[in-house]
């Protein structure tokens, strides 16, 4: 019996649906009540003048008006001891923190506008017209409330914190401009943002344009599954101007009641630890690093270890460069004292002393931390952990050349989920494929494959970096298979061959009885003993054979670079002609 509450005497019953109600009952226990959201009740209360969280008690006349909003009646109830419960019962040691929100979006949307409107309405008075934010964060106040900005706007800053294992926010305001809609960034954004499980709020931006059309905007948004408050979603979708600076409290105030339903909480009394949003190299002063303190408070003095790099805090400073001595979870703070500059997204954590620096940063080193951690997943590797049972789910991101291909594709792909793995295509989209892509690959363990779609030059860079996965086909049930069979365990490593160099014939000489050798010059790659040699003329491949002698002058060598000289000798073949084109090929295995 959890509720043993009694009823008061003389209530009347009426036929409207009843809801007893203690004299005091929180926001939550209320919603849980009366089956509804605690949104709902928290908005409904707004309407009424009263800013509450999710864990705010309310007296019986709040609550009853309230429940009438919702069409119930009140019945008042004599709060037994039970009743009375702990609004919350966390432990005493978690302290409510401001919510750290970052914002995403298409170009040109107006995400710069938004942060700079932003930060210009809700400046602590006094400073108004001197903002000298010189960090990338800031905190701006609302009815009291933090609230803070990470100011590296865009999604791709926000996965490569995340694929360097950092979490920093809690929410992601999507701006679209409602006289332009959906782009491809904004899906793209969409994307990463749901990758990385952070809730969403709609800033609907531009409205002040005359060819602004808000319901376009939110029939695509509805197209890609953001279903908004009005159209019967949970997705909070908040109109405003960056540039004329309205609807800004708004969004404000709904991004506080988005973080009462978190619930976002942080142990204070313990060491301090949180995240690199920013560092550099400051001429005269040394390392810059701007920190976000996740949890504990940050003082000057606390000797602190990132990855690989140690430090003590000589200085520190708030967003507005002040000087301050302490800083409590969620706020952004600049500091000095690092020995070198640590990266973009690495942990810092406050260690006693420097004795346990020095073990810490000898840890980290051993651990590879100084690095990026790599975690990239790859279908053979799949395969291998899908024979072992380990599996889980596969996320894919997928690139076509054309719109058309992606549905089918996609389609095909989550039917292949089974009752032990699930196939989850976290993010697809048209054209090359990109940093970004790959970015969101190591964030999220995905492997990314093209259809009739190429990395770009930097994508590739980056994935032989993060070690991810690029796979491409131009058939789409080879695709299909390559998936199916690394689900099942079964797909062996495959070898493709990638030419290392081309090589010019330039004259023909005689080797011992029979044997030729082309005197060649490397006209591109490089050329090397091991590789398989194709013999090009007029265009065709005339042949194929294998490196038998490689020679630079007079010697023996294993490998020649662009724009030397070389003589080359193959096995079984000789019948070289000078003009003839030697590509060296190498294989090598696909993952
Ligand atoms: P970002 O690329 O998303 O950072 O977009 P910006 O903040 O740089 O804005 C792009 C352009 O849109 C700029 O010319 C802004 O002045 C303009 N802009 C941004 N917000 C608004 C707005 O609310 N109304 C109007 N009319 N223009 C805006
Ligand atoms: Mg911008």
């Amino acid at each position: 019996m959890k509720n043993r509450q009694e009823q008061a005497p003389g209530e009347n019953t009426t036929s409207t649906p009843q809801i007893g109600l203690p004299p005091v009952i929180t926001v939550k226990q209320l919603a849980d009540q009366m089956g509804v959201s605690g949104i709902e009740i928290i908005k409904q209360l707004m309407r009424n003048g009263i800013m509450a969280n999710i864990n705010q008690s309310l007296d019986y006349e709040v609550a009853s008006k309230l429940v009438a909003d919702f069409g119930f009646t009140a019945k008042k109830l004599l709060a037994s001891a039970q009743g009375r419960q702990k609004a919350s019962s966390l432990s005493a040691k978690l302290h409510t923190r401001p919510p750290v929100i970052t914002i995403m979006g298409h170009v040109d949307h107006g995400k710069t506008s938004l942060l700079d409107a932003i930060r210009q309405t809700n400046v602590a008075a006094g400073e108004a017209g001197a903002i000298t934010q010189h960090i990338g964060a800031y905190q701006v106040e609302m009815k009291g409330r933090k609230i803070t900005f990470l100011d590296t706007p865009g999604h791709e800053a926000f996965t490569a914190m995340r694929a360097r294992g950092a979490r920093a926010t809690d929410i992601a305001v999507l701006v679209v401009a409602a006289d332009d809609g959906v782009m491809p960034q904004t899906i793209e954004a969409l994307d990463h943002a749901r990758a990385a499980g952070v809730n969403i709020v709609i800033a609907l931006n531009k409205i002040d344009k005359s060819n602004a059309n808000p319901d376009r905007i939110k029939q695509q948004l509805s197209d890609l599954g953001v279903v908004i408050e009005e159209w019967g979603g949970d997705i909070i979708c908040v109109p405003v101007s960056a540039k004329k600076k309205q609807g800004i409290d708004d969004l404000l105030e709904n991004l506080l009641l988005v973080a009462d339903i978190l619930e976002l909480k942080a142990e204070v009394d313990c060491p301090a630890e949180g995240i690199v949003i920013e560092a550099k190299l400051d001429k005269n002063r040394g390392p810059l690093a701007t920190l976000l303190v996740q949890k504990g408070i940050l003082k000057t003095g606390d000797t602190l270890v990132i990855g690989t790099v140690g430090g003590k805090i000589k200085a520190m400073f708030d967003d507005d460069g002040k000087n301050i001595r302490k800083a409590e979870p969620a706020t952004p703070v600049e500091i000095l004292g690092m020995n070198s500059v640590p990266d973009a997204g690495q942990v810092f954590q406050v260690v006693s002393d420097e004795k346990e620096a020095k073990g810490l940063i000898e840890k980290n080193r051993n651990a590879g931390l100084a690095t990026t951690t790599s975690r990239g997943v790859s279908l053979t590797s799949v395969a291998a952990q899908a024979s072992a049972g380990e599996i889980k789910e596969l996320n894919i991101i997928l690139k076509t050349d054309v719109h058309g291909s992606i549905e089918p594709i996609k389609d095909s792909l989550e039917r292949l989920s089974n009752d032990k793995t699930r196939v989850k295509v976290i993010h697809t989209g048209t054209g090359a494929i990109t940093e970004s892509d790959i970015l969101l690959a190591a964030a999220s363990r995905a492997v990314v494959i093209g259809f009739n779609s190429k990395p770009e030059t930097g994508a590739i860079r980056m994935a032989e970096q993060e070690k991810i996965s690029v796979r491409q086909y131009s058939v789409i049930y080879k695709l299909i298979e390559d998936v199916e069979k690394a689900l099942q365990g079964m797909l062996e490593p495959e070898y493709v061959d990638v030419v290392a160099g081309q090589a010019e014939v330039r004259a023909v000489f005689e080797a011992g009885k029979k044997g030729k050798i082309a005197g060649s010059q490397i006209k591109e790659g490089r050329a090397t003993r091991d590789s398989l040699v194709r013999i090009i003329r007029g265009g065709k491949v005339i042949a194929e054979s294998r490196v038998a002698g490689l020679r630079r002058f007079k010697d023996d060598v294993k490998e020649i670079a662009t724009g030397l000289e070389c003589g080359v000798k193959l096995e079984n073949f000789n019948d070289f002609e000078v003009g003839d084109i030697l590509q060296f090929v190498r294989q090598e295995k696909v993952d």
